[in-house]
């Protein structure tokens, strides 16, 4: 491809709209434009980069099993009545009503409309396992779409569901998703870690992410260095705290005016945050839930709204907790507390002579006592665990990271297949309901997050399997035009795939625009060089560069791709 006749529209400026290194880039380096908030159009190269990473998932999907399919964008309401997620999903939703009223929605995922398919065409165990995939645009009104495509309101992704006739094999097209996403990642050039994850809203219980380590992610991480634990913080797992032994000390009453927060309380009272108790009040499904931790531990909502089995967990305002405790926010506390569901986290039941809240304005209650001076409902994991915290496979101290969640692979189990009643045939013919998993890959998150782990300064520096051309030719001046375009014929025709700048700009510009773009190897012709009969080729990486003559440059550039996995 000729520069001059291509549509990649280069600033010098980056635009105000963009907040990290990948956003930036795609903007100033001609990939993207932004339409409205979280939706984009994908420039020529951005397609060219595009195509290559859903190329490798194909094969990578192929080659496990998958079938290609596409479904349909726009789904009928009544497939997700069936499985509450019309109801669930909320606002993330775009709904819309076609002419006769009837309600559809923009699928923000396929789980629903893959089901119902294969409950119209499977019957029987000799067709299972089935594994069907597609490469297609997904909608979500994300709360907040940010970071260009990483949050995107409209955004490709790969999905692919699998059917099997039980947990056995719904194991084993897990495993081989797993291997496959670990492949895909890392032909596309990126460094993943797969981590436990938390299912959420999509049901079912083994599920990992595959993220990016990158300090602009909304993934938090938490790692063994010693062991191979990796967890996602809404998921991570805290390991059971001995009970403490102390001797119990009799309840006091201790007055402590204006004193709400665990700072004021701790250094009025002189009471290290450990020794505290927080009392943090929930509505959840119309009832209020109190959750118990440690001052110096934080709350997982994740983990307590699956432990009440809800979707729906909102915090208590000021009038309820009035209304609940008989006192104003910050001096709530378990003691006493009726019509409440005490949900106790390990840390606190393992605490003796803890400080809570007496649920009277300026008061706390010491020598607080689970056992003794109230009674959990439960006793359960809901802390949110933190970098240093010991790693529960092996008691090492856990690291901290964040990253960007590129893919997911989910256990469903059947609670697809039994609400849409995809139920097959078995051996004796017993009708089961099949065994489902789901996984899927965002294909534009994805290409942001090879930027993210892959630029400098300069500008982009495309791995060479998804780069969206192998090479650059920049011939300084008119007088290296001819030589360029002879070798542009030569490389393309041996099937490379090269940008050619044939623009009439200053070499400064042209430098600064290939740097910016970030194709991996860049031959550079200029009178100097040219004098000793040699072009220049460098790789974008840094990694190496050299001379040579002109009639070795394609085999040098054939190597060099070969040597780079494209
Ligand atoms: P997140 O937690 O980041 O919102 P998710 O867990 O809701 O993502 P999944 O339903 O697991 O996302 O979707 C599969 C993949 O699709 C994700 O791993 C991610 O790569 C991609 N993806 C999800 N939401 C978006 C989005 N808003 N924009 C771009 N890609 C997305
Ligand atoms: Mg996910």
């Amino acid at each position: 491809m000729r520069m001059t006749s291509s549509f990649i529209p280069t600033l010098r400026e980056t635009p105000a709209e963009a907040e990290i290194p990948s956003h930036k880039l795609m903007l100033r380096a001609g990939f993207l434009r932004r339409a409205a908030a979280g939706i984009y159009t994908y420039l020529p190269l951005s397609q060219r980069v595009l195509k290559k990473i859903m190329q490798i998932i194909r094969e990578e999907m192929d080659a496990a099993g998958g079938q290609e399919i596409l479904l349909p964008i726009v789904q009928p309401a009544e497939l997700w009545h069936a499985t509450g997620r019309w109801a669930d999903y909320g606002d993330e939703m775009f709904r819309l009503k076609d002419r006769h009223g009837r309600e559809f929605c923009l699928g923000p995922t396929h789980e629903e409309i893959t089901t119902s398919l294969v409950q119209g065409e499977v019957r029987s165990y000799r067709q299972l396992p089935l594994l069907l995939y597609q490469i297609q645009n997904k909608y979500r009104d994300e709360v907040r779409p940010r970071f260009g495509i990483i949050r995107g309101r409209e955004f490709i992704m790969k999905d692919l569901y699998s059917f099997d006739q039980d947990q056995r094999g719904l194991e084993e097209s897990y495993q081989k998703m797993y291997q496959a996403y670990g492949r895909i990642f890392s032909r596309c050039g990126l460094e993943t870690r797969p981590v436990l994850a938390d299912s959420g809203a999509i049901g079912g219980n083994v599920t990992h992410e595959f993220v990016v380590l990158a300090d602009c992610g909304e993934a938090i991480i938490v790692y063994c260095p010693e062991c191979d634990y990796a967890a996602n913080v809404e998921r991570a797992e805290c390991r059971p705290q001995p009970k403490d032994g102390t001797e119990l000390l009799p309840l006091e009453k201790a007055f402590t005016p204006g004193a709400k927060t665990i700072e004021q309380v701790s250094s009025f009272l002189d009471v290290a945050p450990e020794r505290l108790i927080k009392t943090l009040l929930y509505k959840s499904d119309g009832e209020v839930v109190a959750a118990l931790i440690r001052g110096d531990h934080e709350l997982n909502e994740v983990k307590l709204a699956r432990i009440l089995g809800t979707l729906e967990l909102e915090p208590a305002d000021e009038e309820t907790i009035l209304q609940v405790t008989g006192a104003p926010v910050g001096f709530c506390g378990p003691v006493g507390l009726k019509n409440v569901r005490l949900i106790v986290d390990q840390g606190v039941a393992a605490l003796a002579n803890g400080v809570a809240g007496a649920n009277e304005e300026d008061a706390h209650l010491l020598n607080v006592n689970m056992g003794r001076d109230y009674e959990p409902d439960l006793v359960a994991d809901i802390r949110l665990v933190k970098g240093g915290d010991p790693c529960p496979q092996c008691g090492n101290a856990l690291l901290g990271a964040r990253g960007i969640e590129v893919g997911q692979v989910f256990q469903l189990g059947t609670k697809y297949s039994e609400a849409l009643r995809a139920y097959y045939l078995d051996e004796n013919g017993e009708e089961k309901p099949m065994v489902m998993g789901c996984y899927g890959i965002g294909v534009t998150r994805t290409m942001a997050a090879v930027i993210e782990q892959h630029h400098d300064e300069h500008g982009i520096i495309w791995p060479m399997s998804i780069a969206p051309f192998h090479v650059h030719i920049v011939p300084l001046g008119d007088k290296e035009l001819a030589l360029a375009e002879e070798l542009y014929d030569q490389l393309t025709s041996c099937g490379i795939e090269v940008l050619l700048d044939d623009r009439d700009e200053r070499p400064g510009v042209k430098f600064k625009d290939a740097d910016l773009i970030g194709i991996p190897i860049r031959i550079t012709i200029g009178s100097r060089s040219l004098s000793e009969g040699k072009v220049e080729l460098k790789l974008r990486s840094g990694d190496w560069e050299g001379k040579l003559p002109p009639d070795e440059v394609c085999a040098k550039v054939q190597e060099l791709i070969a040597s780079k996995g494209a």
